[in-house]
């Protein structure tokens, strides 16, 4: 993957500090000073993975402000070496398009959260439950903004390589995979974020069509 523009700047904190712990630190130019300075060309991006990860996020932002009519930015904690999620963290040895895919899954569940599905989804769980609609949407999301990106020139030369790297990061976070290695055996009545096969196919999906249009995993009959 190679980014050819950072676009928007650095001010991405939401107009607050919010959601930064003591190790971590938001994406905010007038917290990060530095961060700012040093990130400001596509170059940059290339060559410091902090700078990488400002424009990932920078070009999230910039899809869902365009598809989602009020849209709020969210603010994200960089930890060293690592980006933070909900759902689990990306080490920077997962490689430049499993890093952005990870990102992109998560500001999936902020535009959710933002549209007021999150509010309508219980905590039961289980193979066809909501929280894992919400998951696999948060995952068709990724991948309608890495079409996205490539379509509006942000990023070029991903590879089929760098899509299988992404899409094995979105298997080996599915629940069976998860269960399989922590307690050997596979339980669907408590997943909460769907299967590896799950995962990878609303990715794709997300990717292929590039409309968040194609993400309605709550429809009848969607999983
Ligand atoms: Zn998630």
């Amino acid at each position: 993957m190679v980014i050819l523009a950072l676009t928007g700047g650095i001010d991405l904190s939401g107009g607050g500090s919010g959601g930064g712990s003591g190790s971590g630190f938001t994406f905010d130019g007038e917290e990060n000073p530095e961060l700012a300075q040093n990130c400001q060309t596509g170059d940059d991006a290339n060559q410091s993975q902090d700078c990488r990860i400002v424009a990932v996020v920078n070009s999230v932002q910039e899809y869902w402000s365009g598809a989602v009519s009020g849209y709020r930015p969210a603010d994200t904690v960089l930890f060293e070496g690592q980006v933070s999620t909900g759902c689990g963290g990306a080490s920077s040895a997962v490689g430049p398009f499993a890093e952005a895919y990870v990102i992109a899954h998560e500001y999936g569940h902020h535009v959710q959260n933002l549209l007021g599905t999150n509010d309508r989804v219980g905590r039961a769980q289980g193979p066809e439950s909501g929280s894992v609609r919400l998951e696999l949407r948060a995952d068709c999301f990724a991948g309608v903004w890495a079409a996205n990106a490539i379509e509006t020139g942000l990023i070029s030369e991903l590879t089929d390589r760098d899509i299988k790297i992404g899409l094995d990061a979105a298997a080996s976070v599915g629940d069976d995979r998860i269960q399989e290695q922590t307690t050997g055996r596979v339980d669907p009545e408590s997943w909460t974020h769907g299967s590896a096969s799950q995962r990878q196919e609303w990715f794709t999906r997300g990717y292929r069509r590039g409309s968040d249009e194609s993400c309605n995993t709550f429809a009848d009959n969607a999983l």
